[in-house]
């Protein structure tokens, strides 16, 4: 049976969504392929977690998005269009990581912490994006050119990246307990047009 993937901060506000991102491309001048989170309230605000079973495809240090981390994720199902599939999620910006390439997660797995490492971050925050390309998990839109651990653009006739919030559920039941909100001007809101499933 297709797992649902889950947040991967257990107390999560989005800051920014997929491909929607005035600030980000006035900033940047790119579009923006992820989806950002910052650790809010309680304990332990930062812990990274896997967001299901699946295994690391890499880890380390990047020169451009500072310490990342990619994991196949064992068939998953997307909300949003029905489907179940194995995908990539990719996590950059890190402050450090817990996991090695090869190792097996789980959701309860910490992967690592949040930080503001690498380039194009102005605060701490999680960077998260999600592929249904898993033969090239390392290739990331978001890059316009190779650095030593990703690789730019996505391999194959198109851009294969999903929006996050299709795949993510917000697991509110024992022993996780999640809780999502969305910054909507300067104030955290519920997700508008619930995008984010409780389960
Ligand atoms: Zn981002």
């Amino acid at each position: 049976m297709a797992q649902k993937l889950i947040q991967p901060l257990n107390n999560a506000g989005i800051t920014a969504s997929y491909k929607w991102g005035t600030k980000y491309e006035s900033s940047y001048g790119f579009t923006h392929y992820g989806q950002d989170l910052v650790g809010l309230f309680q304990t332990d605000p930062d812990a990274v977690y896997a967001q299901g079973s699946g295994i690391v495809a890499f880890a380390g240090w990047d020169n451009v998005c500072g310490n990342v981390v990619g994991i196949i994720y064992d068939e998953a199902v997307n909300h949003f269009d029905g489907g179940s599939y194995k995908v990539v999620g990719r996590y950059f910006h890190m402050a450090s990581i817990k996991v090695s390439q090869g190792q097996r997660v789980t959701k309860d797995t910490q992967i690592g912490v949040v930080g503001a490492t690498g380039q194009y971050v102005d605060g701490k925050h999680l960077h998260v994006e999600m592929d249904k390309d898993i033969n090239y998990p390392n290739y990331t839109p978001t890059l316009s050119g190779d650095s030593n651990i990703l690789k730019a653009g996505y391999r194959g006739s198109s851009d294969t990246s999903i929006d996050p919030m299709r795949m993510m559920h917000c697991k509110e039941s024992h022993p996780d307990y999640q809780y999502i909100k969305v910054m909507n001007g300067s104030d955290w809101v519920d997700p508008r047009d619930a995008q984010i499933p409780h389960i």
